[in-house]
């Protein structure tokens, strides 16, 4: 007989990887299916310092820990997949995947997260991964002594750009308001390092190089002069686009492609909820996706509890 699982989560970043913990401490038969690396954008995370309860971690190390506790749990967990085909109305939801596997549930949580957004100037596409970055993480051991340039103005911004300077010579933040949307205690650590230094009221406007990146064009935004500034690498940290494109035209967003859900995770079709950063809100965080994965499972298990 095929199987049908309780509950089929579809991301394993913070929120479904905590969505999973939560069905299957529940006894409810869950599945994770996830596209990409277990953990999301917590694996991207060089540390993280503001999750409660646990010491700065490597965003890695936490994602690990949040994957073990749902497997202990009972969650099976299935990665590197691509799903093709989402068939979520009516009483049992069903996805395929590209290899032709398919999997039935009688709920699902969508958790599919989002991603780095580029600044979308020329050059970006020969650039991508020869000089422009978007994880310092990931790429900045190959900026040792290396004069860097960080894009952005927020959190990620200014804790990365903090975190570059383990590997770079020197870090200039480019930024295209006269004042910082970071938390303070962000700013005041990077405004402190002696390595970091500022471009405000400027955007990029052109990636130059041969074989890779060697120049920048930056745009003073209220003289509107354009410089030209020799660099070695870019890291980019202007916001997120929430990976939810598979899903236009069946769950319902804003303009910005965001779900919208009620206070129960509840997406506007019955039995489908959805959690973490591809829903409508203001803060991006571990800890509201964590908290929102939590909700929706929750409110999966209440329904599938009216619905017996
Ligand atoms: C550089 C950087 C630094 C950050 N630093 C911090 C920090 O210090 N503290 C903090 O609290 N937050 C930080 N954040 C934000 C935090 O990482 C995110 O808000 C949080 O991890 C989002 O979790 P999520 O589960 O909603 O989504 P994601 O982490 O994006 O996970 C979604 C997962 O779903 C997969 N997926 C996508 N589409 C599908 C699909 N159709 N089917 C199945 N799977 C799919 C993705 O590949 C991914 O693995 C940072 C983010 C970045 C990028």
């Amino acid at each position: 007989m095929e199987k049908i699982y309780d509950v089929m989560i579809l991301g394993a970043g913070a929120g479904g990887l905590t969505a999973g913990i939560y069905a299957s401490r529940g006894k409810l038969d869950t599945l994770i299916l996830n596209e990409g690396v277990i953990g999301g954008q917590m694996v991207l995370t060089n540390e993280i310092a503001n999750y409660p309860g646990v010491e700065t971690t490597p965003g890695y190390e936490l994602a690990n820990i949040m994957k073990k506790q749902a497997k202990d749990f009972g969650c099976t967990i299935k990665t590197n997949i691509k799903i093709v085909e989402y068939h979520l109305d009516g009483n049992i939801k069903t996805v395929v995947l590209e290899d032709e596997r398919v999997f039935k549930a009688k709920s699902v949580i969508l958790t599919p997260g989002g991603r780095p957004r580029s600044l979308d100037i020329p050059g970006e596409k020969e650039f991508e991964g020869r000089g422009i970055s978007y994880c310092a993480t990931c790429d900045g051991d190959f900026f040792h002594d290396k004069e860097i340039i960080v894009v952005g103005g927020g959190n990620s911004a200014l804790e990365e750009a903090v975190t570059l300077t383990n590997f770079a010579s020197k870090v200039t933040i480019v930024h295209q308001f006269n004042e910082f949307q970071a938390f303070a205690h962000a700013v005041e650590e990077a405004k402190k390092n002696p390595k970091i230094s500022f471009i405000m009221e400027s955007e990029l406007r052109e990636y130059i190089g041969s074989d890779k990146l060697e120049k920048v064009k930056i745009e003073n935004l209220r003289t509107h002069e354009i410089t030209e500034m020799d660099v070695d690498g870019v890291f980019v940290f202007v916001g997120y686009k929430p990976n939810t494109e598979a899903f236009d035209g069946i769950i319902t967003t804003n303009d910005r492609m965001e779900f919208i859900v009620d206070a129960a995770m509840k997406t506007n079709i019955e039995g489908v909820f959805a959690a973490g950063d591809c829903i409508a809100k203001r803060y991006r965080q571990v800890t509201t996706s964590v908290a929102e994965g939590t909700i929706a499972s929750l409110s999966a298990s209440e329904y599938l509890r009216t619905k017996k």
